[in-house]
């Protein structure tokens, strides 16, 4: 069974890549991808534990481009992970997360529900590559009692359009698919299914590789709408579980939310053509 959209302690998920690997084995996985935002300090490491648990490891991320001021979550995959021009590109996105969770953590304190901002940021320096993320800010808030627990956060305070967002500043999907290219990679647009109609439409023009098709917030409708789209459009097809750990809230998806195995032989044949172009 193939997912290809996971994340570990590198950004926002709960578990270490070592919990990982345990967690793909019982829920009976055999090829991964985990797609960390904006970091790939998880992925050599994961590389070498899959390679001695007989499973195969795809390189992967999900990288956070920004389109009509709305976020847009560009996976990329089988990227070359030591390439200089990408960790330059993930140094400022990561650096640009910080920014804007001490900015959030103001509002948070201006709004009468103050966390512990700096005790957040030491634990992301630029030397361990670990993405700042709001279900940080989440887990602070429900930490400090100010919320029972992380949707509530997001809800009340985090969400796009709520008192604490901050909005992000970064590059187009357009750069972000130009970049995975030159890395080696194939851009896939995450969860469609949660962006606007019009952002969807406008990626395919923009170097879009393929579409997540599989995913837990997709219903059998998104899944047809976007098989179809992206069989029109000759464009490869992802998918995966968003597994964030356990008791991350969508943990059921593990092993449930995967890709079939022909969709991932045809993503390897195109990955095989894009890298035979670099
Ligand atoms: P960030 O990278 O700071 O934009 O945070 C994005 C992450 O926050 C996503 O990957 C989800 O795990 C989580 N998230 C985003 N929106 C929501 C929401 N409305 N409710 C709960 N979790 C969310
Ligand atoms: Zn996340
Ligand atoms: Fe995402
Ligand atoms: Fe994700």
């Amino acid at each position: 069974m193939i997912d290809l959209h996971m994340h570990t302690t590198a950004s926002d998920g709960s578990s270490t890549p070592g919990v990982l690997v345990r967690e793909l084995l019982a829920a009976g996985l055999t090829t991964f991808a985990v797609t960390d935002h904006d970091t790939v300090a998880s992925v050599p490491g994961l590389m070498a534990a899959a390679e001695a648990e007989g499973l195969t490891c795809v390189p992967g991320i999900e990288i956070t481009a920004v389109h009509d001021g709305h976020d847009v979550h560009l996976l990329g995959y089988f990227i070359d992970t030591d390439h200089a021009e990408l960790g330059a590109f993930l140094t400022r996105q990561l650096d640009d997360r910080r920014r804007r969770l001490l900015e959030m953590a103001d509002r948070l304190a201006a709004l009468g529900v103050p966390i512990d901002a700096k005790a957040l940021a030491a634990e992301a320096g630029r030397e361990s590559r670990r993405a700042l993320g709001r279900p940080m800010l989440g887990s602070a808030l429900v930490g400090a009692g100010h919320v029972r627990n992380i949707q509530e956060a997001f809800d009340k305070f985090l969400a796009a359009g709520r008192p604490a967002f901050v909005s992000r500043i970064g590059a187009s999907p357009a750069e972000v698919c130009a970049l995975i290219a030159r890395a080696g990679g194939l851009a896939s647009v995450a969860h469609p299914g949660k962006l606007a109609e019009a952002a969807v439409h406008a990626l395919p023009a923009m170097g879009l590789d393929a579409i997540e098709v599989y995913h837990p917030d997709h219903g059998p409708e998104d899944i047809a709408r976007f098989r179809a789209m992206s069989e029109t459009l000759g464009l490869g097809v992802t998918g995966g579980s968003d597994f964030h750990g356990r008791s991350s809230g969508r943990e059921d998806a593990l092993g449930r939310v995967v890709l079939p195995v022909d969709d991932y032989r045809r993503l390897i044949e195109r990955a095989g053509r894009r890298r035979a172009h670099v």
